[in-house]
């Protein structure tokens, strides 16, 4: 089964920048109810549309103070955890990050390495990559970040 995700949070200046779970040095982070990792958050959309098992708002609304600053690891473990539960087994995970800046190359590899230990798999399962926006619209100004990310499970 294939899932597709995406999500996009807003760049303000003051806020922190957290994908992966790893904290980028930045000027300007993401503005969201949750730790706003943007990263996760597409890829945790991708492995509930691949187990058919709904969206993230579903599963944890914004609405819900219990979510408020929460790191989005605890939320992929609870994914993960869920998909366990139905004998769900990672096959891949690939994403996509869109962002102008910063570069994030050297973040890269500890994010992966996060992300396929969350996930208990080998880092060559969990693929990140990283581009600019060409400084077209809203992402290439910098305003934003999006993340479209897929996920394959088996059963
Ligand atoms: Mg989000």
């Amino acid at each position: 089964m294939i899932g597709f995700g995406y999500d996009v949070h807003r760049l303000k200046e003051g806020k922190s920048l957290i994908l992966g779970g790893v904290e980028i040095e930045y000027k300007y982070g993401t503005v969201a109810h949750s730790d706003g990792d943007v990263l996760i958050h597409a890829i945790i959309d991708a492995l509930l549309g691949a187990a058919g098992l709904g969206d993230i708002g579903e599963l944890f609304p914004d609405t819900d103070e219990q979510y408020k600053n929460i790191s989005s690891v605890m939320l992929l473990r609870d994914v993960i955890a869920a998909l366990k539960n139905e004998y769900f087994d990672i096959v891949n995970i690939d994403a996509q990050i869109v962002l102008e800046k910063p570069k994030l190359l050297h973040y890269k590899p500890e994010m992966r390495k996060n992300l396929a230990a969350v996930c208990g798999l080998p880092e060559r399962r969990v693929n990140l990559k990283a581009t600019t926006h060409e400084k077209l619209g809203p992402f290439g100004r910098g305003e934003g970040i999006a993340v479209y990310a897929v996920a394959e499970l088996k059963q």
